[in-house]
């Protein structure tokens, strides 16, 4: 059940229809003062076919932030928004390694490694960051260090990461019309369909 998390975190999904009920529970919580988590997912997965991107990469975008998602599930959506780092990019990259391979889960995961690596290497990046995200930047470890950096660039799929992090930026709009969530929903499947999960 979508609600029922426990302290090491939810279980692997086990359908799209289960990941999407995420969003239509929880999607309409804010994700900042002017947009709510599924206006920010869908803008983001907007800007990443917009930029061509290969449907991995648009799941990545779109579910990118689930992790928030399954925290308002684990606290029923009481309670005060976490101050310390909650982990949310693992928490959702792991939850989504039920349906879905690296090419989706790993620029996941790394989002939020991508933003301190930018704010690192790019200090005009560092002052274009929304407030939001300034904010939470604090509670992530700030701006990657020399060993981070060099960590990160190691990484073979850095390069969507970095990438998914410019959509996830781009994607705090309020004038920006964009399709429906129900709009991904085969491409989902058909990239779920394609996995088959560890150990099965
Ligand atoms: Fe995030
Ligand atoms: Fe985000």
């Amino acid at each position: 059940m979508v609600g029922s998390v426990d302290p090491k975190g939810p279980a692997p999904a086990g359908s799209v229809g289960e990941v999407l009920q995420l969003f239509d529970r929880w999607g309409k919580d804010p994700y900042d003062e002017e947009l709510s988590q599924l206006d920010h997912a869908l803008q983001t997965a907007a800007l990443a076919v917009a930029d061509g991107a290969s449907d991995e990469l648009v799941a990545a975008a779109l579910l990118h932030d689930v992790g928030h998602l399954l925290e308002l599930a684990a606290r029923d959506g009481r309670g005060e928004l976490p101050t310390t780092d909650s982990g949310h990019e693992s928490v959702g990259a792991r939850y989504l390694t039920g349906l879905f391979g690296p090419g989706v889960t790993g620029p996941i995961a790394l989002h939020v490694r991508a933003k301190r690596y930018r704010c690192a290497v790019d200090t005009d990046y560092l002052s274009g960051l929304s407030e939001g995200s300034r904010r939470s930047l604090e509670l992530q470890g700030g701006p990657a260090d020399a060993t981070e950096r060099a960590s990160f660039e190691a990484n073979p799929i850095h390069g969507d990461a970095v990438r998914l992090r410019a959509w996830d930026d781009g994607g705090k709009r309020r004038d920006l019309r964009v399709p429906a969530l129900e709009h991904y929903r085969e491409m989902l499947e058909r990239l779920a369909r394609g996995h088959s999960p560890v150990g099965s």
